[in-house]
């Protein structure tokens, strides 16, 4: 339980080849640009935002069918989750068996990980009746500094137009 998604891509890969070849399926390159593309994002994101992404990053054209039908297998593999945020789903990356915390920007979306290891260990100690964790994921929401700092100047230049 100790991964962190900073392991490698290569842990992943391998895991998602095994789900692949079980199911019958290929590791194509479109799903391979897809997958490297999820991981070099430091945003939650549609589905939409991820086509163009792909697209934008690896020089590839695929389908919007292609893009949910990945994302579809990724999260039965748990390489991605859901997230509802401000009453709309979004994707994180993100595997069960994970033990993290997400910071989250409501307003851009980045999302990184927390690397204080306290709320970790609270965890870790809960004691909980009849139920064996395999990992979590807990977000914090709020505002990165880059967004802060926007919405200061932004107050601050509406002041002085009065
Ligand atoms: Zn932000």
């Amino acid at each position: 339980m100790t991964d962190r998604i900073d392991n490698g891509l290569d842990v992943l890969k391998e895991k998602l080849a095994g789900y692949l070849q079980d199911n019958g399926l290929r590791f194509s390159a479109e799903r391979n640009a897809i997958l490297e593309t999820i991981y070099s994002m430091d945003c939650l994101f549609t589905p939409a935002q991820l086509l163009e992404a792909v697209s934008e990053r690896q020089n590839f054209l695929v389908s919007r069918a292609t893009v949910y039908n990945n994302l579809r297998i990724f999260e039965s593999v748990g390489l991605v989750q859901k997230v509802l945020l401000d009453g709309s789903v979004k994707y994180d990356r993100g595997w069960h068996g994970n033990c993290s915390t997400r910071l989250v920007c409501t307003r851009c979306m980045k999302a990184w990980d927390s690397h204080d290891d306290r709320l970790d260990t609270l965890v870790r100690e809960m004691k909980l009746r009849r139920f064996h964790m395999a990992g979590y994921t807990l977000y914090i929401h709020g505002l990165c500094s880059g967004c802060m700092q926007a919405a200061k100047r932004k107050k601050k230049s509406n002041r002085t137009k009065i």
